[in-house]
């Protein structure tokens, strides 16, 4: 796959006396302000690219080198390219295509990583992460977890089932087979008894695992089963119930169910419980993925229409398709159901804060893909940031949530995670400093996938869509 930025300046540059060696680089990003997403200290740094990867930083002097690219970044930021550590590509066979032509709107978005938490494409996502990997299709880094594992009958097509002991082993053998990055586990079916025994042999296989959580198991039993991150809040909320027991049993007897139960664990939040809770998070090194935007979006479905979004334009038809069942189920709910949906999502953002106060490892997700409405690949990742933000995250460790904790999380970090020699070098480089105003990670003015340089703007503008980028 060829580059496509079509002005990124000089083909040839020698600099420096004729005796030095000329050394040969893909791309050379010159004189940029590197962040360190971890300390958030800044560098003014010029970074040398071979074969994908950063071979080299310098400071103050340049190499004596030609590249095929270099692009001035005097005045611009680096940092990691984003990972959205919660997507999913899914909708059956008929929705191949359209999941098929988002994976350019991460990538027009700066987002160079995914972490596809379960669908029913596994086939056609393990595909397209080669293909991705081998440069002949343009798209984000692909980590998935293939089918969600569940019980019989479960929400999700493609789900593979455990409703006896004996069938853990062989669907774990069978992600294995699949050379999956992670076992995502899916609560719609599954018993909590086999729930938990599938985890702890996960675990004991040493793969990685993240999930929701029955509301028929507790908090402090999934976390000893050895859950690797908690996908969404509720899970969390419920946890730190001083009713969580009562609840449970409630759940288990089929006298409450999970939305039912919501407005009594809201009232029963107990702050010392949250605080073994999240204190138990930390020693367990367990992840928490929010999905803060999503709750938002799907709380106000009443308040907001999204008949102005940009991104309607660029989506493709069936997947927008695949909106309506959701928005039409809240616009019929009640008017209580409305308002619990609001109250949660409210409470979402002063638990976030808590769990980041509590130094519990969080990771960025926007949880966009077929039936997920109006979370739009690649700039919901924006919004999830910017949610982090609003709800009183700094916004250092805003961006921590992205790279940095996703390669952490799959243990990726020897290629991933942060800007340093040696690493793969899929970058973003921002107009405006992101530790100033987290908007700024929209400012994407080039985006680095391996040694191939993106211009976001080219690609809106094949799109049709030059209004989909910027500081909004
Ligand atoms: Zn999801």
């Amino acid at each position: 796959m060829k580059n496509i930025v079509s002005y990124v300046f000089v083909l040839i540059f020698f600099l420096g006396c004729e005796k030095k060696e000329v050394e040969v680089f893909d791309v050379v990003i010159r004189d940029a302000n590197v962040i360190n997403v971890l300390s958030g200290e800044i560098k003014k740094q010029t970074l040398y690219i071979r074969n994908d990867r950063i071979k080299k930083i310098t400071s103050h002097n340049y190499l004596n080198f030609t590249s095929e690219f270099i692009i001035d970044a005097t005045g611009k930021y680096v940092l990691p390219g984003f990972w959205d550590n919660h997507v999913h590509f899914r909708g059956g066979d008929s929705l191949i295509q359209a999941n098929k032509a988002t994976l350019q709107l991460f990538l027009m978005n700066g987002v160079t990583t995914v972490r596809d938490a379960g669908g029913d494409l596994t086939r056609n996502v393990m595909d397209w992460k080669n293909q991705i990997r081998q440069k002949t299709l343009v798209g984000p880094t692909i980590f998935s977890s293939g089918p969600k594992v569940d019980g019989q009958n479960s929400r999700w097509e493609g789900s593979l089932v455990v409703s006896h002991n004996d069938e853990i082993n062989s669907v774990l053998d069978s992600l294995q087979k699949l050379r999956v990055d992670f076992v995502k586990l899916y609560d719609s079916s599954i018993s909590g008894v086999l729930y938990l025994k599938t985890i702890a042999e996960a675990s004991q296989r040493g793969l990685i695992t993240s999930g929701h959580i029955p509301f028929t198991v507790q908090l402090d039993q999934t976390l000893d089963a050895g859950i690797g991150a908690i996908e969404h809040l509720y899970y969390i909320l419920k946890g730190c119930s001083s009713r969580e027991d009562s609840i449970t049993e409630a759940i288990i007897k089929g006298d409450e169910n999970f939305w039912s139960s919501m407005p009594k664990l809201l009232k029963t939040y107990e702050p010392l419980r949250a605080q073994n809770v999240f204190d138990k998070l930390v020693q367990a090194d367990t992840y928490v993925v929010p999905t803060l935007r999503i709750s938002e979006v799907l709380s106000q479905l009443d308040v907001d229409n999204h008949f102005d979004d940009v991104y309607l334009k660029v989506m493709p038809q069936e997947l927008l398709k695949t909106y309506e069942n959701r928005v039409l189920g809240f616009l019929e709910s009640s008017e209580n159901i409305k308002n619990d949906r609001k109250e949660i999502h409210d409470f979402f953002e002063v638990l976030i804060k808590s769990l980041s106060d509590a130094h519990v490892k969080i990771l960025a997700g926007s949880d966009t893909g077929a039936y997920n409405s109006y979370i739009y690949p690649g700039v919901s990742l924006h919004e999830e940031l910017d949610a982090m933000v609003q709800a009183g995250i700094s916004n250092l460790e805003a961006l921590q949530t992205s790279a940095y904790n996703g390669a952490n999380f799959l243990k990726k970090t020897q290629d991933y995670g942060s800007v340093e020699a040696g690493k793969i070098s899929d970058l973003v480089i921002l107009g405006s400093n992101p530790l100033n105003d987290i908007k700024s990670t929209r400012d994407i003015k080039y985006v680095l996938k391996g040694s191939d340089v993106y211009n976001p703007e080219i690609i809106a503008m094949q799109l049709g869509c030059s209004d989909c980028l910027g500081l909004k």
